[in-house]
């Protein structure tokens, strides 16, 4: 027998029970057990954990990841993998930093430096892991199978070691090297950044800064117009930029000569409404030209102050010409480098102006911008000032607006490895597959040197060492803790700073004895560690070196689509530096969870549904299948809301367990038990498990695609077969105790859970073990479908049977006749005639019609339609498809030997379908993919009527029966006090009321008011 189930389950309390049983049990870890690594770990499915940060709470993102994380190794440990599973924590880098920052009250560089480096790294030591715990109990909530007590964590002194070993092979290999050059620079926390971070979500941020136009005078005497959003910049101009091909108006007005690009004319018509065309030049005309120049604070620059040609300079915005300033633009550095003119930055690192800008040193370069525009405004120099609101980028971390800022800065040099790089993405499986050439793909293309140093505390260290005396130059580079034992005759225990910038010693180079070799200050990019996760996190190639042979590149990687610029590309960058492999195989990146009202989630707005609210309340398995049924693991953004989850349990969770409870009910009221056998011969278990087949075989192929989508897609649409056909249509034999239908549901049930397991695993796991009392469902092997009796003929024939009746029941919706009232007949065109026709009587008793007419002249109800696709035509067509949906309506179209014409464009497949339309008058509908036409006869005749207010009463004597608490099998006694139209009903149609109701005797009067159905148990089962 099977155990007592709930008909209306605690879904969080049954959760909770199985979380109980496998930490008991320690079920996560006998499933590693219970499958071989085979020879050189060939049987393992590698996974490698993506850092996160543990300074704030997991939110929604997170934990979808974390589904995805787990769902994907729970399936290929039943197709027999072995797959371990490390969580690894990122604990280094701005985020700890600027969090110890605050929770210190202190900020920048002389107060961190004032308080002490080692007392703020303990900070950010302490900060970094805080939410360890309750991530634990998080991702332990949501079911997540992965170990904690063997993680990685960034900080710890192995990884360290290995980090910097990969820093010392890239220098060995002529991959890194220092440079100044302008890169996205945080004034606040005082460091560079990569274009990585500066590529995050939320950097770019509306900002509203002034714009100036000034003017410059040219040695032939016009006046040249430049446009800027940055007047700070103003002072280290030292050249001006137009476009070569641009054409230039030459303007007079009161004897003044002006240039500016001709299409930009009209943006200055306050200004030069006046003026008076008198020429114009190419671009090309004014290159070489110098200029005076507008400050006087490098006027001896050499080469400096002339008009340069430059193919960035466009006409959207501005005069048409660009002011340059070298140390704070990467354009404007490399084009004034390239013309000989050195680059200046008269910035120090809080952002204020250096000695140079003698008239305003000290100041922010921010706070200088409305000085400046006013000494240009008594210069006369200004010929217009307003405001500019445009998207602006910001320090991921503390959100203060960057600045462009010409720096020194350690670099790897991925533009040598580019090429390499695009080539191994091809070796890479993406989900969705647009991302390999699309996002990813193109990122590489434009992939630029990666600036890894981080002016800042809390990192791995650079592990380089220079002579503080340039007179006798040395540089050392280490990559292990033995080779700085060798040198500095300490082994370290702690590669952190302070602890590492303790380690001088004299330069061997220097006979003098006086200069000293020391660390350089800046600690590495946090990106450049979590790039490094694959052999960091076991310590290669101090380590784990064959181990790490064989486990690389990994199986299987997840993260948000953004990670195609930060881990996913770090990882790839390293990974064809360092061992010319990709680092991972297959890479599902999914799109961002918003919040319920299509925005960011975010705490002050309140806006997204307690994730600790919904396990109380939903369970994980209903969120976990939410979000994983959701279009998000498909790349598209997706809005996370409680309706979602409230319905997942009811269309996904309880459909199942009710089919589950209704077994054991009927087993039960049967005294017997289910049993797995595929051999029943009733045609609706035969349907049932060829179903099942099917589903076994879809499911496999999409979760060997990751697509955990698809895989969803295909678990609901069993679903739906289950409960919504075999268990609806073949209640009379569950009935009556019909052992081969209790098998073919048991079967069905068996081989489910075990499909749904990844999916559901909680709920899958409760049930599972309810109907084989075996232990946990996530040992199990993967279901094969070849066991599984197969017909086609079968499969499609009801297919379309099932098809006609929805379609049928559509249309009593939209005529508004109830299904219980019986119609006299319904037209089923299908070219299947032969497949459905054994089983027409499903359909009429489903449709509840007196017969069905069944042929296969669909061309006498209906005819074939082209439609065309315009999702599919329009990137291969662009501007012809207006065209052609335009012939289309006008009916220029034809279809000659399978082409398709429209317009005079032949189209291809997929751009284009058939579609049947149906002809008939009134109620007529298609049926999907061809199948046919269906027609209902809606004539209502009093007969009719009367069966139908027959059939209504029967289903409020059943309702009375559940009420009354009575048993599915007891006998009744039955007394109706009812309206004379219900009462003529009874009349005609007492037996069929009766025999329905299992009332063995009944008495009828009629109402004088409210209607009275009373049912007494007379003998009870
Ligand atoms: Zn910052």
């Amino acid at each position: 027998m099977y155990p007592p189930v709930s008909s209306q389950p605690n879904l969080p309390a049954l959760e909770n029970e199985v979380l109980a049983r496998w930490a008991r049990e320690h079920s996560f870890q006998q499933s590693i057990d219970m499958r071989d690594a085979g020879t050189d770990g060939s049987n393992e499915f590698v996974f490698y954990d993506g850092p996160p940060f543990a300074n704030g709470l997991p939110h929604y993102g997170h934990l979808l990841t974390g589904y995805v994380k787990d769902a994907i190794p729970r399936y290929q440990t039943m197709r027999g993998r072995r797959v371990e599973r490390r969580f690894g924590w990122d604990c280094h880098g701005l985020p700890a930093e600027v969090q110890a920052e605050k929770e210190l009250g202190i900020s920048g560089h002389p107060e961190i430096s004032a308080f002490g480096v080692d007392k703020f790294n303990d900070a950010c030591r302490s900060s970094v892991l805080q939410f360890t715990e309750e991530w634990r109990d998080y991702v332990t909530r949501q079911a997540r199978w992965v170990d904690f007590d063997n993680d990685y964590k960034t900080l710890d002194l192995d990884y360290m070691e290995s980090v910097m070993w990969a820093f010392k092979t890239l220098w060995d290999k002529g991959l890194i090297y220092e440079g100044f050059r302008v890169l996205a620079y945080c004034w606040r926390c005082e460091t560079p950044l990569s274009n990585t971070e500066t590529r995050m979500d939320d950097v770019y941020r509306d900002r509203q800064d002034p714009a100036v136009t000034v003017w410059f005078e040219l040695e032939t005497g016009e006046r040249i117009l430049a446009w800027t959003t940055t007047p700070w910049t103003l002072p280290s101009n030292l050249a001006l930029a137009v476009g070569p091909d641009i054409d230039y108006a030459v303007l007079e007005v009161d004897g003044e000569r002006w240039i500016i690009a001709e299409s930009r004319l009209g943006a200055y018509e306050a200004q030069l409404g006046e003026a008076v065309q008198v020429g114009s030049l190419k671009g090309s005309d004014l290159v070489g030209r110098r200029y005076s120049p507008l400050f006087d604070y490098f006027a001896e620059m050499p080469n400096a102050f002339q008009v340069l040609s430059a193919d960035f300079v466009s006409t959207e915005d501005g005069t048409g010409i660009v002011h340059m300033a070298p140390g704070f633009g990467e354009e404007d550095q490399n084009a004034c480098n390239a013309a000989g003119i050195d680059t200046v930055c008269p910035m120090d690192e809080h952002g204020q102006y250096t000695l140079e800008i003698s008239d305003w040193v000290g100041q922010h370069v921010f706070d200088a911008n409305p000085l400046i525009i006013r000494s240009l405004k008594d210069s006369g120099r200004l010929v217009r000032h307003d405001s500019y609101m445009h998207s602006y980028p910001h320090c991921w971390r503390c959100a203060e607006p960057l600045v462009y800022r010409a720096i020194s800065s350690w670099f790897v040099k991925v533009t040598d490895v580019k090429d390499r790089m695009v080539e191994l993405n091809q070796q890479i499986n993406w989900v969705p597959s647009h991302v390999k050439d699309g996002s990813f793909g193109k990122w590489l293309e434009n992939a630029r040197d990666w600036s890894i140093s981080r002016n800042r505390f809390w990192g791995s260290p650079i592990p380089v060492w220079v002579s503080d005396n340039p007179d006798f130059p040395r540089i050392d580079v280490y990559g292990s803790v033995a080779e700085l034992e060798a040198d500095f005759g300490v082994r370290v225990a702690d590669l952190h700073r302070p602890v590492i910038d303790e380690l001088v010693r004299p330069n061997p180079d220097d006979p003098s004895g006086t200069s000293m070799m020391r660390r350089v200050p800046e600690v590495l990019d946090c990106w450049f560690e979590s790039g490094s996760m694959p052999f960091a996190q076991v310590h290669y190639p101090f380590e784990n070196a064959e181990w790490f042979e064989h486990h690389y590149p990994g199986d299987f990687i997840v993260e948000y689509l953004g990670q195609t610029r930060g881990w996913f590309y770090t990882m790839h960058v390293l990974a064809t530096a360092l061992f010319d492999r990709p680092a991972f195989s297959n890479c599902v990146s999914h799109g961002i969870v918003l919040g319920d009202d299509g925005a960011k989630m975010s705490k002050s707005l309140n806006n997204y549904p307690d994730p600790n609210q919904m396990f109380e309340v939903y369970g994980s398995d209903a969120m976990r299948w939410y979000l994983l049924s959701s279009p998000i693991l498909r790349g598209s953004d997706f809005s996370v809301t409680e309706t979602g989850m409230r319905d997942t349990v009811r269309q996904v969770v309880l459909p199942l367990w009710n089919a589950y409870y209704f077994l054991t009910l009927y087993a039960g009221a049967a005294g017997t038990t289910g049993s797995f056998r595929t051999d029943q011969e009733d045609v609706l278990d035969r349907y049932l498990l060829g179903e099942l087949a099917e589903l076994i075989d879809a499911v496999t192929e999409s979760m060997d695609a990751y697509d955990l989508y698809g895989a969803c897609e295909q678990v609901q649409g069993f679903l739906d077969t289950l409960t919504n056909w075999f268990i609806r249509r073949s209640r009379d034999r569950f009935w009556e105790g019909d052992q081969d239908a209790i098998d073919t549901l048991h079967t069905a049930l068996v081989l489910f859970t075990r499909v749904a397991a990844p999916l559901l695993p909680m709920v899958a796991e409760q049930v599972h073990s309810g109907l084989t009392g075996e232990g946990s469902v996530h040992h199990q092997d993967w279901p094969s479908s070849e066991d599984l009796p197969r017909d086609p003929e079968l499969a499609i024939g009801m297919r379309r049977v099932r098809d006609a009746c929805s379609t049928l029941l559509s249309l009593r919706k939209s005529e508004g006749l109830r299904v219980r009232l019986p119609l006299a007949s319904a037209t089923l065109a299908t070219p299947d005639v032969a497949l459905v026709q054994p089983h027409i009587d499903i359909l009429r008793d489903e449709v509840n019609v007196k017969s069905v007419d069944l042929t296969d002249r669909v061309a006498d109800h209906g005819t074939e339609e082209l439609v065309l696709l315009p999702k599919a035509l329009g990137p291969r067509l662009g501007g012809d498809t207006q065209k052609v949906i335009g012939a289309h309506k006008a009916g220029d179209w034809s279809f000659d030997d399978g082409v398709v014409t429209v317009g005079g464009i032949d189209l291809v497949e997929g751009e284009f379908e058939f579609r049947l339309v149906s002809d008939a008058e009134g109620a007529a509908a298609t049926l999907p993919g061809k199948g046919g036409i269906v027609v209902l006869d809606t004539v209502v005749t009093s007969e009719l009527e009367r069966e139908g207010v027959a059939r209504d009463l029967i289903r409020r004597i059943q309702t009375a029966r559940r009420e009354a608490e009575l048993d599915v099998s007891d006998r009744i006694s039955l007394s109706l006090e009812i309206s004379e139209v219900v009462a003529d009903a009874f009349t005609a149609h007492q037996t069929m009321v009766e025999s329905e109701t299992l009332a063995v005797e009944s008495s009828m009067k009629i109402a004088g008011g409210d209607e009275v159905i009373h049912v007494v148990a007379t003998e009870r089962r």
